[in-house]
């Protein structure tokens, strides 16, 4: 490998996991600028040796010894691609972390992110499930992605209609999923309007923000006395303030943020789960099917706070799977089976699990 790379052998990769699962990784490296890819490929063809990518570690359940080489991406740039008097496009490195990217969004008045404030891990892995909160989604703010393929180095732009995005969902997680390295992500924001009867005042009138989803709009509404005049970010730090009000924190408390997707059922099907809950938490999507809430099915089945092998769905938010003895991923496996046999018992749903799991 290029002398510049400095590969790590049995690299100890449990503080890299926000689960805290013990792992090692045979050989470990870190990407800290993009003249690191092509040694980094070149070592791969070479070795034949397989590739585990790492951004933050926020949505990965890692098994206990990984083969072959584990690169955590830290390349940091970020670079102008065009502005107007409206919006503005920036080029963002994939090891840039990304709730960083949002509080520099919202302090220089540019909108589109904020309701994502504090999602953690690296821009790079955003795409890979459309990260979403708060009735935003990525897709809604990507310009494209740019990609290096691992098999023969070549570099690829993918504009956000060839990204395929849905629901936590993309390209990159199907026809793509393993087969490239994302190096950069291009954002497209809405420069906030500046009226000049506020002055210097960003909290203008201003339509580019969502504030559809209710539990933002009840804590913009508890805070402020305009909410029809706000700015992105005084958005921001209210989707700051509820998350913190709820979610565990990775450094006090191992996770992974929601441990399982919200499953989507047919019309009729969500029917008969009314017929004895007639308050299952369910939301429209498309042709007549509907996305439940998995929290509130957690909730129901009394998993909500429950520990086993002190491995625990959070007594505050159900869909969290908190892992405070650094169980290892089997064991967290396990006691998922337990959680996902328990829904389908009652309600007759599957739960999928959102973080992915290498084994
Ligand atoms: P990692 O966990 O390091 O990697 C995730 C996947 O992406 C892996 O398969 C990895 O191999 C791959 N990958 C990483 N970087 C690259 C790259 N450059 N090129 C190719 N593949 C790559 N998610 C949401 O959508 N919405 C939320 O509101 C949200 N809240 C969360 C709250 C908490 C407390 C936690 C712990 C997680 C939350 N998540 C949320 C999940 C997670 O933060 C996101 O999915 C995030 O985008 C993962 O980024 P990461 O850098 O940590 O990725
Ligand atoms: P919440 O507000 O308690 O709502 C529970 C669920 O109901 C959410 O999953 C959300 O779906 C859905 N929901 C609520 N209002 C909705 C609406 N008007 N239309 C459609 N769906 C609606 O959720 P929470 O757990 O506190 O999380 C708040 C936000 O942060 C959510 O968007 C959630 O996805 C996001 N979050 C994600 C993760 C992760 O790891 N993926 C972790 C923490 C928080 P959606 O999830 O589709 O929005």
């Amino acid at each position: 490998m290029n002398s510049n790379l400095s590969l790590q052998p049995n690299y100890d990769i449990q503080s890299l996991n926000t689960l805290s699962v013990p792992s090692v990784a045979e050989f470990f490296v870190t990407i800290k600028s993009d003249g690191d890819y092509a040694p980094l490929l070149s070592f791969l063809k070479e070795k034949k040796s397989p590739l585990l990518i790492l951004g933050g570690g926020s949505n990965v359940l890692l098994p206990s010894f990984v083969a072959g080489i584990v690169a955590k991406i830290e390349t940091k740039d970020r670079e102008l691609v065009a502005e107007t008097d409206t919006d503005i496009i920036m080029r963002f490195s994939a090891g840039e972390n990304w709730h960083d990217i949002v509080m520099w969004s919202v302090e220089n008045g540019f909108c589109g992110i904020e309701n994502l404030a504090l999602i953690p891990g690296s821009i790079g892995a955003a795409p890979i499930q459309n990260i979403g909160a708060y009735g935003v989604e990525l897709e809604s703010c990507c310009e494209y992605v740019d990609v290096i393929f691992l098999d023969s180095g070549k570099k690829s732009r993918l504009t956000r209609e060839q990204c395929q995005f849905a629901y936590r969902d993309s390209i990159f997680k199907g026809e793509l999923k393993d087969k490239v390295l994302i190096t950069h992500v291009a954002l497209k924001f809405a420069k906030e309007i500046k009226s000049k009867k506020e002055g210097a005042d960003k909290s203008t009138k201003n339509s580019s923000l969502n504030l559809q989803y209710p539990a933002l709009r009840s804590k913009l509404v508890e805070i402020h006395a305009d909410i029809d005049h706000l700015s992105a970010e005084q958005v921001a730090h209210a989707v700051i303030e509820i998350r913190q009000s709820k979610l565990p924190d990775p450094q006090t408390i191992p996770n992974a943020g929601s441990f399982f997707k919200n499953p989507v059922v047919h019309a009729d099907h969500l029917e008969r789960i009314k017929q004895d809950y007639p308050d299952v938490v369910a939301y429209p999507t498309e042709n007549n099917h509907f996305k439940l809430a998995a929290g509130w099915l957690i909730d129901r089945a009394g998993w909500k706070g429950k520990v086993v092998n002190n491995i625990a769905m959070h007594h505050q938010q159900a869909l969290v799977l908190t892992n405070p003895e650094s169980a290892s991923t089997q064991q967290l496996l396990d006691f998922a089976d337990k959680v996902c046999a328990s829904i389908y018992k009652t309600f007759s749903v599957e739960l999928e699990i959102e973080p992915r799991v290498f084994k």
